[in-house]
């Protein structure tokens, strides 16, 4: 642990040092897609006003403008710029806890049902960029899980050899004698590789989700926040400073950014950071030597760090959850670059090109929610796991609203919990933080 702060300390001492002489602050897919330009007038009424234009409301507004319901799509700030264009664009199943443990909440029955959920929003991305022909560099590498801990790699190795009770995963171990096949590390103790996860980038998705939903007929309002929501006989009113909307229906697509303006889901997500990093340029028998395949990477730390070479293989996208709330890009860099040269000591002396964050929302029963209270609609909580779950939820969401077949999903069937005095400011946050890092570094 000491020799770990030193080395993050001499990190930051040097940090200048770690940037390169265009570094930017702002997400590496920017560069490729710049966020949209906000603007839009708000109609003085439509069918649906949906809150958020990320993943969640842009596909929840293609289902109700494609069932013909007049839509609005309102966000605070540019569209995407929340999680939808940050990410780091690893697709997977979603679903956090196992099958016994959701057993054990909910029985078999639900508990099959909820992990179903997650292989049907993996598989959903798949047919949704393909349907709509999105060129967002999607493909199917598979995921490497490293084992950060000799006991972390036999609990893999177990489950792993276990038949999945739903799921067909096709997942097999890596012996950590063959780590190095996957990756250029020997930190990791073996793993587990999950072939069917796929990769994308998120911007270029993001953009394809934006166009689909403006040629259904929904109309996007960008930098203007709803800053008050009244309900009222016919639905509801929306405060925007560009003028009121009244909406039959509202759909809340906040996540990670839901704020005061809906107090019961406030209570309910927990905002966290999550963070990346781009590297400098990388020499390509280099990348190869480090990334022997194109799989997407993440390991079993509580903490956990995810990470994967660009599309273009040039460079290294290295993410974690190095701080709670940090906004200035050049405070959490050095702590991941720390990470990531300590895991390929070869990186010393790479510089970082980017470095940026956003808040996603986990959920106090490690699951995302839908649901409904008389017109007004929500689907969030996915615990920084929602490139699929976003975008299936939001499908999901918007068929309900628009009173179409297959609008419900599993998470209908369970209450969404907050705690005692959880308002939306997550104080237990740090020492819980505190206790996983201590866990991940202890752990043998
Ligand atoms: C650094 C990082 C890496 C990640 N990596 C991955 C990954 O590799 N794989 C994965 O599956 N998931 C990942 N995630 C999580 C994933 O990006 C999110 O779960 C997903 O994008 C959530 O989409 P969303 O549409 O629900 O919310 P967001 O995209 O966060 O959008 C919410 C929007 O609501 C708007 N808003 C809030 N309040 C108001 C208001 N009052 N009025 C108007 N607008 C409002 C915000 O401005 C924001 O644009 C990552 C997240 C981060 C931050």
């Amino acid at each position: 642990m000491v020799l770990e702060d030193h080395r993050i300390r001499q990190s930051m001492k040097h940090a200048n040092d770690l940037f390169t002489d265009d570094f930017k602050g702002t997400p590496y897919w920017w560069d490729r897609t710049p966020p949209m330009p906000v603007g839009g007038e708000p109609p003085a009424s439509a069918d649906v006003a949906v809150i958020g234009a990320g993943y969640t409301g842009l596909h929840a507004a293609i289902q109700t403008a494609r069932h013909g319901l007049s839509t609005v799509v309102i966000d605070t700030e540019a569209a995407g710029y929340g999680c939808s264009t940050r990410n780091g664009g690893h697709l997977s199943t979603s679903v956090k806890p196992s099958f016994d443990a959701l057993k054990s909440r909910y029985g078999e029955s639900l508990a099959r049902d909820i992990l179903r959920e997650g292989q049907a929003s993996r598989d959903y991305v798949e047919q949704f960029v393909r349907d709509e022909g999105i060129d967002c560099d999607f493909h199917v590498p598979g995921r490497f899980h490293g084992a950060h801990t000799r006991r972390a790699f036999e609990s893999l190795r177990r489950e792993c050899e276990t038949p999945h009770p739903v799921l067909d995963t096709g997942a097999f171990v890596v012996p950590p004698a063959d780590t190095r096949r996957e990756l250029g590390t020997d930190l990791y103790h073996g793993g587990v590789v999950f072939p069917r996860y796929a990769c994308l980038d998120p911007g270029r998705y993001h953009r394809g989700i934006a166009d689909t939903a403006t040629k259904a007929g929904a109309t996007l309002v960008t930098g203007c926040p709803v800053r008050e929501m009244q309900r009222h006989a016919g639905g509801f009113r929306l405060a925007t400073p560009r003028g009121t909307v009244n909406a039959k229906r509202v759909i809340v697509a906040t996540n990670g950014y839901t704020g005061a303006l809906t107090p019961w889901l406030h209570r309910r997500v927990i905002p966290i950071g999550s963070y990346i990093i781009a590297t400098d340029v990388i020499e390509p028998a280099l990348m190869d030597r480090l990334f022997p395949t194109e799989r997407v990477v993440c390991d079993t730390r509580k903490m956990v760090y995810y990470y994967r070479p660009s599309p273009d293989r040039r460079r290294i996208l290295f993410g974690g959850r190095v701080s709670l709330r940090e906004t200035d890009p050049r405070r959490s860099a050095p702590r991941l670059h720390a990470e990531l040269v300590r895991l390929f000591p070869e990186l010393d002396g790479v510089k970082i090109s980017h470095s940026w964050g956003g808040f996603v929302a986990y959920s106090f029963d490690t699951l995302m929610h839908t649901g409904e209270d008389d017109g007004l609609f929500h689907a969030m909580g996915y615990c920084g796991s929602g490139v699929g779950m976003a975008s299936y939820l939001g499908m999901r969401i918007g068929r309900k609203a628009a009173g179409a077949p297959g609008g419900d999903t599993a998470f209908d069937r369970i209450g969404f919990p907050t705690r005692p005095y959880y308002t939306g400011n997550p104080w237990f946050l740090a020492p819980a933080i505190l206790a996983c890092r201590l866990h991940d570094r202890y752990a043998r």
